[in-house]
């Protein structure tokens, strides 16, 4: 092991000690609501209060002990630390903790709903006002960029903000919005100048929207694979007014600043892909020893030993890709065709992972006590959010294509 590999270590254990210590207590007092979804969603299908309320605390007893803000530039009053070892961080929550939204996952800041590279281009109000909240975990966000004619094409984007003075009037709606039910305040992205858009060079500008603005509402929450409930909204924005210093970012600079952020998304999203492999593959091998058919164990089945050995293949893959992409980052290397493959393999990895887990341990695969189907749809998920396999391919075609072939 070398130096920085012992370093590595002492913060992913402390962060899994803090966890042990400060979050599982919190998870197993309200462990009744989160397990049981008729308790978990409140009728609109946003999530107990409880839940929100614990969440909150989380990342508060979390920022107070450094580990929430960790991989945040220190000119925001974070760690500083690099990103490959909040790939190590991520993965060892997934990999301990499994699938779900448990509240572990609340310990280390997402990029979209708290602080961020993103945070440092903001205004001195903003500075001096907001972003201590935010990186103390007090205030919580969400990434107002998809709308209903823009997904993929994020330049079809309709939300306009018209300036008035010394403030913005924003009218429009945003769909898919992670979080957007229990946020306190949106990231919003809106063209501030069509020409500029139509000519896919600028034009479009981000503000920190309080969610509590006049005009602004959670129109409804959008339910994924027949769940009652969900944590992605509809918003709408009929007029709400903010001042010009809650531009976020240079004005007509927000693609770029969203760029920024679907990077950090797309490590994250790999990271998890591994770490939900690893629990579930060391799942599978453990539930092949015990589980006994003709007489012998089925991991003495070279179907079974198959499986499993397809699930290590791509784990190591997936790990190796998403380490050293993340060391290309850090290192300040155009790291595009990277984060798009490691993206791309990694999640896909995962689905296959987790759909070959559920068939080795056979019907009991499928029950929701074993949680499968749970680490199934997130990997699902991912696969279209933060870039969707058909735009990472086009992404890592065009590298080549401009000559970026090199290994
Ligand atoms: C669970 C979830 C959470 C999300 N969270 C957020 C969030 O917090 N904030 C936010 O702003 N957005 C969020 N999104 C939105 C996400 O970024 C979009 O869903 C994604 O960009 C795809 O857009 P779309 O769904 O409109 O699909 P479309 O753009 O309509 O695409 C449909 C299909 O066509 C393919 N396609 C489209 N264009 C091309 C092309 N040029 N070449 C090849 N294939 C193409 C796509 O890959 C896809 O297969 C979330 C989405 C999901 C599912």
């Amino acid at each position: 092991m070398t130096e920085q590999d012992g370093r590595d270590a002492a913060v992913v254990n402390g962060l899994l000690e803090f966890v042990e210590k400060e979050v599982a207590p919190r998870e197993e007092a309200i462990a009744e609501i989160m397990e049981e979804p008729r308790l978990l969603y409140t009728e609109s299908g946003v999530e107990h209060p409880d839940v929100t309320a614990a969440r909150a605390a989380v990342r508060m007893a979390s920022a107070d002990a450094g580990y929430y803000q960790m991989f945040c530039p220190e000119e925001i009053g974070g760690g500083g630390l690099p990103l490959r070892l909040s790939v190590l961080c991520w993965e060892a929550l997934h990999h301990k903790y499994g699938p779900g939204e448990r509240l572990a996952y609340g310990t280390i800041s997402h990029w979209a709903s708290g602080p961020s590279l993103l945070w440092t281009e903001v205004s001195e109000e903003l500075a001096e006002q907001v972003r201590p909240k935010v990186v103390s975990g007090r205030l919580a966000g969400c990434f107002g960029m998809s709308e209903p004619e823009a997904g993929t094409d994020a330049w079809g984007m309709k939300t306009r903000a018209t300036r008035d003075g010394d403030s913005w009037s924003i009218t429009g709606s945003k769909q898919w919005t992670s979080f957007a039910p229990t946020a306190d305040y949106v990231l919003l992205f809106a063209v501030t100048d069509p020409d500029m858009v139509a000519a896919r060079k600028g034009g479009i500008t981000a503000f920190y929207v309080p969610m509590e603005t006049d005009g602004v509402r959670v129109e409804s929450v959008i339910r994924l694979f027949g769940e009652i409930g969900g944590r992605e909204a509809i918003l709408s924005f009929d007029e709400a007014r903010v001042p010009d210093s809650y531009r976020f970012g240079p004005l007509h600079g927000g693609f770029n600043l969203a760029m920024m952020g679907a990077s950090q998304g797309r490590l994250y999203n790999s990271a998890r892909s591994v770490g939900l492999a690893r629990w579930a593959m060391e799942r599978s091998v453990e539930y092949s020893q015990s589980r006994h058919t003709s007489g012998k164990p089925i991991a003495e089945h070279q179907s079974i030993q198959n499986m499993l050995a397809d699930m290590a293949v791509e784990i190591f893959a997936a790990r190796t890709m998403t380490l050293e992409t993340a060391a290309k980052v850090d290192e300040g290397q155009d790291a595009r065709r990277e984060l798009a493959m490691a993206k791309l393999f990694a999640t896909n990895a995962a689905v296959k992972i987790f759909d070959r887990a559920m068939q080795v341990h056979g019907g009991m695969g499928l029950t929701n006590e074993l949680r499968l189907h749970e680490g199934w749809k997130t990997a699902r998920t991912i696969r279209i959010a933060d870039g969707t396999d058909e735009i990472l391919r086009r992404t890592i075609a065009k590298e080549l294509i401009r000559g970026n072939v090199r290994f």
